[in-house]
């Protein structure tokens, strides 16, 4: 018997990336899954290989941001499985990175439509069948990026750290209902297995290594944890947030080469000679660098 067996989980964003290992593994931990998402060929295919694997499911098609395709979508899961147990708040997006005085208000809306009033919007409508039922659970997808920023990113940090006020307020006004409401804010996870079609990740040793976990986190990471959070085995959990990164908001200093660059910048005064080893890396030319660097250090010296 799965952890969810009997139970009905509702995942947003969930034909591709995170969502779609989420829906995967609740499915394979016993619950019928509805799949929600704005990409509907994609939504279908996911139904397909859910179905394969042996799961329960059905597919909607909708925007989260969309009252109607929400009430439409728990609607479609009571009508198929009977009420709701489980509401994954997964479905989010990113606005293009470039300074907040080149932001334009159409994309601040368009992020906080989809990444917080969705799961809002879902939350209202998914709860109410929940409370009939005696109870439930609510997994918001927020990120790491709602506790500490990259530049440019302001529309989507925003959206996530109201993601994590909107999971403890639901958790206080929804107690007496017994519905549980939990954050997981991922770090940086590869999607690229979970894409439609699948893709090979393209990573570096750097991306892999500056992770205190040793690694680039995976869609089946976070999966697991919301599988966790979703069963009654997390029943004296609710209200908090999750931090799923492989340790790299307590080192606080997510490295790349442009960082490195940047640093030996600082240290040399010189952006020409940064630049300079950060080609020599990149191209393996490193140890005719550092012979020539021996050899003017000797004579220097
Ligand atoms: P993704 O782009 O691979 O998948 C997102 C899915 O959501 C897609 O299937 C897409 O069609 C769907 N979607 C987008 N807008 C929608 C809408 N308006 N209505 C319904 N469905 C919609 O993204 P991902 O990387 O898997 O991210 C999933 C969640 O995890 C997001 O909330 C994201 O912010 C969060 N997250 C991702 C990472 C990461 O590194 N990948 C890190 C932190 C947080």
């Amino acid at each position: 018997m799965g952890r969810l067996e009997g139970k009905v989980a509702i995942v947003t964003g969930g034909a591709r990336g995170i969502g779609a290992a989420i829906a995967h593994r609740l499915g394979a931990e016993g619950a019928s899954v509805v799949v929600f998402d704005i990409d509907a060929e994609a939504g279908r295919e996911r139904l397909r290989l859910l179905k394969e694997q042996g799961a329960s499911a059905i597919f909607v098609h909708g925007d989260v941001a969309s009252e109607g395709d929400v009430i439409r979508c728990v609607r479609s899961a009571t009508e198929a499985f009977g009420g709701v147990d489980v509401l994954v708040n997964n479905a989010g997006i990113g606005a293009p990175p470039k300074p907040i005085f080149e932001q334009t208000l159409e994309e601040w809306n368009r992020v906080i439509a989809v990444n917080l009033t969705g799961p809002y919007l879902f939350a209202k409508h998914a709860a109410r069948v929940m409370a009939r039922r005696g109870g439930g659970v609510i997994v918001n997808i927020a990120s790491t990026r709602a506790l500490q920023s990259e530049p440019n990113t302001e529309p989507y940090s925003a959206s996530k750290g109201g993601l994590l006020a909107l999971t403890h307020a639901l958790a206080i006004s929804l107690a007496p209902h017994r519905i549980r409401v939990v954050a997981v804010s991922p770090g940086w996870i590869e999607t690229s297995e979970w894409q439609l079609p699948p893709r090979k990740p393209q990573l570096t040793r750097l991306d892999h290594e500056q992770h205190p976990a040793g690694r680039v986190g995976r869609p089946e990471d976070v999966a697991a944890l919301v599988a966790f959070l979703a069963s009654d085995e997390a029943g004296f959990i609710t209200g908090v947030n999750f931090v799923i990164d492989g340790g790299m908001t307590v080192k606080m200093l997510y490295l790349d080469d442009a960082v490195i660059a940047g640093a030996l910048t600082l240290l040399t005064g010189d952006p020409e000679f940064a630049e300079l080893v950060r080609e020599a890396v990149a191209s393996g030319a490193l140890g005719e660098v550092k012979a020539a660097l021996r050899a003017a250090l000797r004579k220097g010296g």
